[in-house]
């Protein structure tokens, strides 16, 4: 009775976002030229949004393979081919947007679930969540048996600011929480250690330092990805490179409708021209924004013609990226001793290590190459690398000794090949920020933002959110253009309690 309460206060756990008219045309008649520059995920869904309603997309990328963050490139290495890729990606059950994408594009059987969803701690304790309760608030209060929460963490007055993890509302979340970090919320509230464990992986999968994340991105997150359906914390993985088992189907998608896309061809001028722009001096219709942040930045510090429209370009100059991560894989000749681990294992980070992957347990090419090398391949991740390491050595040097602190028996391993990575691309979600992040629309007659750092009226986040707001930018087009928009679904928009 109670659960079917929860599930009808929470809109059986699916809300539609807009409400397409079915009497409009779904093709245009007369092509636009539309310009979408980057090819991660979000320019990705905009370019098949739009090329599959017959507009002229010209998508370009500066890399020389699509997919940005979930892009896959070959390297050579003791004379052998191999591919890395930007790190692990779980792809949640509540990605409702993505994984319909996945389904239209003939690529969601490639994902496979994980067993659980794991944090190692201390030397040799780990923490499962196995077999919790879906349904929200039966969800929190089964973390009880792990000791994360116990009756005194709702009713202690100290506490009652738990109860906000209910309430997500985005205008009153980010009013009341936005100027506190998850640090300050955790010291305030006295916060037991277990359920900071559990938090700080949360803050670390944003990329921030518990000092700098955004108290009200943190209990976003917690509704999307915990309070507000019983899709639960785990998850699924691709089961192959990301090149094979998923951006390969995209490619496939767009050349089928047409879209032109333009490898290795960064966009180095933008501007703003009559009523249209002119991207490295070609002219189009409509244009899509769809790069990181770090970028963005750059094209719009040196962009023409948008004197008219301060505001955006504050906006966007003012955007601000995540501290410094490492992705660091290992091809080896050791394995875990562990074999119930599952493929993807948060750690408690003594300095650095936050988390490990078992490659070759997951995806077939991997697994390939460790049976065929008697090797296992990890790849180890630093989500905020501190400030006082400076060093790529350094930094190799704590993360192995981090391996080594959880999985001693990979101490003395011989690494037949490596690939490092030391970034920092990735957009910040710390304190104060949200107020002035710029959204899918802009004031700007035909410029659009998509990318996991774009304000949207849905509590969507990382992948779902590159994806939703690529396909929302795609619908204020067609819309402009009198054309029938795409359903685009999301959790509710509002907490149990809110
Ligand atoms: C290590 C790691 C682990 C992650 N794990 C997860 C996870 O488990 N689950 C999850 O949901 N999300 C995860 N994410 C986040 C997820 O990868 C991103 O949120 C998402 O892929 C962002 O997509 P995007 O299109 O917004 O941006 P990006 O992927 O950054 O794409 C931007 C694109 O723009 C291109 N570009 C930039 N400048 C130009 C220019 N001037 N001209 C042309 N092209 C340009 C870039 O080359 C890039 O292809 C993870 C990210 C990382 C780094």
């Amino acid at each position: 009775m109670i659960r079917k309460q929860i599930r009808n206060r929470l809109q059986n756990y699916k809300v539609s976002l807009n409400s397409p008219d079915p009497e409009l045309p779904f093709n245009i008649l007369t092509p636009k030229k539309v310009a979408v520059i980057g090819g991660g995920l979000a320019g990705i869904s905009t370019a098949c949004n739009l090329s599959e309603r017959g507009f002229k997309v010209d998508l370009f990328e500066k890399e020389n393979f699509l997919g940005g963050k979930v892009g896959s490139w070959t390297f050579d290495s003791n004379g052998e081919k191999l591919r890395a890729e930007h790190g692990f990606h779980g792809f949640f059950r509540q990605y409702y947007n993505l994984r319909s994408f996945l389904k239209k594009i003939g690529a969601y059987h490639h994902l496979i679930p994980i067993d659980d969803y794991v944090i190692l701690f201390d030397k040799n304790k780990k923490q499962g969540f196995k077999g919790l309760d879906n349904t929200p608030i039966y969800n929190i209060w089964g973390l009880r048996k792990f000791g994360i929460v116990d009756w005194k963490t709702f009713l202690n007055p100290m506490a009652l600011p738990f109860l906000n993890l209910l309430k997500f509302d985005s205008d009153t979340t980010y009013k009341k929480f936005d100027s506190e970090s998850f640090a300050d919320f955790a010291r305030r509230t006295r916060m037991n250690e277990k359920m900071r464990l559990v938090f700080n992986s949360f803050s670390r999968a944003f990329f921030s330092e518990p000092e700098d994340m955004s108290m009200a991105e943190l209990i976003k997150s917690f509704h999307f990805y915990f309070l507000s359906n019983e899709e639960g914390l785990l998850y699924d993985v691709l089961d192959d490179d990301f090149q094979l088992s998923f951006i390969s189907y995209c490619e496939t998608f767009l050349k089928k409708h047409n879209a032109n896309i333009r490898y290795k061809e960064p966009v180095i001028s933008f501007e703003k021209a009559n009523a249209g722009f002119l991207i490295n001096g070609e002219g189009f219709d409509y244009c899509v924004l769809c790069t990181d942040v770090k970028h963005t930045k750059q094209l719009i510090a040196g962009a023409k013609g948008f004197e008219p429209y301060p505001e955006t370009t504050r906006k966007l100059a003012g955007l601000k990226q995540s501290g410094r991560y490492a992705v660091y894989r290992l091809w080896t000749d050791r394995f875990e001793a562990d074999s119930t681990l599952p493929f993807f294992i948060f750690t408690d980070r003594l300095k650095c290590l936050d988390s490990v992957t078992l490659y070759h347990k997951m995806e077939k090419e991997s697994a390939e190459w460790s049976e065929k090398n008697n090797g296992g391949i990890f790849e180890l991740h630093s989500y905020s690398i501190p400030k006082n390491i400076m060093d790529d050595k350094e930094l190799k040097t704590e993360l192995l000794l981090e391996l080594f602190h959880y999985f001693p028996e990979l101490k003395g391993m011989h690494h037949k090949h490596e690939y490092f990575q030391h970034r920092d691309d990735f957009p910040g979600f710390h304190t104060g920020e949200h107020a002035s992040r710029p959204e899918v629309e802009t004031e700007v007659p035909g410029l659009y933002l998509a990318g996991d750092w774009v304000k949207m009226d849905n509590c969507a986040m990382l992948m779902e959110a590159a994806y939703t707001s690529g396909a929302m930018a795609a619908n204020y087009i067609m819309q402009n253009e009198g054309l029938r928009t795409n359903v685009i679904e999301s959790v509710p928009v509002k907490g149990l309690l809110a």
